[in-house]
């Protein structure tokens, strides 16, 4: 069986928040656990509107320092480890409260956390450490001098454009995270989420088993059937009473996930990426009726408004759609909107969205309806091919 996996958009506004878009916080469920991208502000708050138990996640990813990406985590990371709190406490047969919350992310994410908590006397429930993702001149943070509740983290160098992160327990089951610096105002990273290769489907053996029933049950196998359960499981042939063979069908591959931080470029994650499954990328303004006069004229061109996007570091949908062309992916969500662009359910900024989306369609027509605009507790069910 396949595990299941979705995110949840926690928020999906840009530097200033409104009422309709909180900052940025996406949660992405697989292995039973939630791994956190990006926490802004009042993070935990959009947590306490979902269906989602901030006490289930076991990583956070931060893509950028800019405020809107991380003046959260502190609050989130003393809320999800608050055992007092029945929503987050570990069952009993959960060691959720013995393995520390992993953090990524870039300097001087790992310094910063340490010197809020310390500053605001705060206790995290339970221990967690802060890997730093490091190029090549950044200052490197020596572990020294710790908070109470803070394991080291590790210092993880760019190796041929990539940062492989550490992921303990989740290596051993397959899982791989990958990041890549990409191109924004201030240093930024975007993360590639790899799951491992799942077994193939068996039901096109089920006639051959059928056809040796008998024959199997003499041989003691009480249950024929459970062969395809040992099929998958060890992926090896299994050769019938009647001659024919049992063969494993092909592993079909896992998903892959693309979530990138703020950008007007990030062709630099471009080689770590395998025709993703799912890319996220921002497109914090765009050309829409809002910028059309009373006499319904634009009052700006397509390049003014992409030259001062880019200004700012950022993207447009027709930008986000190029890269997801250029990589290959199957779905994209923009997100990480301008305050102008409402993320209510009111016709006129549903409108607008739509607006949004079809400027990205028209670039990435093969996939067009696989393209869409996050709004703040939409949650997307991530499906295998
Ligand atoms: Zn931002
Ligand atoms: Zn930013």
């Amino acid at each position: 069986m396949v595990a299941p996996m979705d995110i949840t958009f926690l928020g999906t506004g840009s530097a200033q928040p409104s009422a309709t878009r909180n900052h940025q916080a996406m949660a992405l469920r697989l292995d039973g656990d939630i791994w956190l991208f990006d926490c802004g502000e009042a993070t935990q708050h959009q947590f306490q509107k979902s269906k989602l138990k901030m006490g289930k996640v076991t990583r956070i990813f931060i893509t950028h320092m800019h405020g809107d990406h991380c003046f959260g985590l502190a609050p989130v990371l003393c809320s999800m480890t608050d055992n007092l709190n029945p929503a987050n406490a570990p069952t009993e047969d959960s060691d959720d409260d013995k393995v520390p919350v992993d953090i990524y992310g870039p300097t001087p994410l790992r310094s910063w956390l340490r010197n809020t908590l310390k500053s605001t006397y705060s206790n995290v429930g339970r221990s967690y450490r802060v890997h730093e993702l490091l190029l090549q001149d950044d200052p490197v943070d020596t572990n020294s001098d710790l908070h109470p509740n803070e394991l080291p983290g590790q210092n993880i160098f760019l190796v041929n454009g990539a940062f492989d992160l550490p992921l303990y327990a989740s290596t051993e089951k397959g899982y791989r995270v990958q990041a890549a610096p990409i191109l924004h105002s201030i240093p930024s990273l975007g993360y590639v989420i790899r799951e491992p290769d799942w077994p193939g489907k068996v039901n096109g053996l089920v006639p051959l088993i059928k056809q040796n029933m008998v024959a199997l049950k003499k041989l003691g196998i009480s249950n024929p059937m459970s062969l395809l359960g040992q099929i998958q499981r060890t992926n090896a042939p299994y050769d019938l009473p009647d001659g024919q063979r049992l063969e494993p069908p092909p592993m079909r591959p896992g998903r892959e996930v693309v979530i990138l931080g703020d950008t007007k470029d990030p062709s630099p994650i471009l080689p770590l990426t395998h025709s993703p499954t799912l890319l996220i990328h921002e497109a914090t303004n765009a050309l829409t009726s809002l910028d059309k006069d009373k006499e319904g004229n634009y009052t700006m061109t397509l390049e003014e408004v992409e030259a001062r996007t880019k200004d700012h570091g950022h993207s447009t949908p027709q930008m986000a759609a190029a890269f997801a062309k250029s990589i290959g992916c199957k779905t994209l969500i923009l997100t990480h909107f301008s305050a102008r662009y409402r993320g209510d359910e009111e016709s006129e900024s549903l409108a607008v969205m739509e607006e949004i989306r079809r400027l990205a369609t028209d670039v990435f027509d093969q996939r067009a309806q696989d393209i869409y605009c996050a709004r703040d507790l939409w949650s997307y069910e991530i499906k295998m091919e």
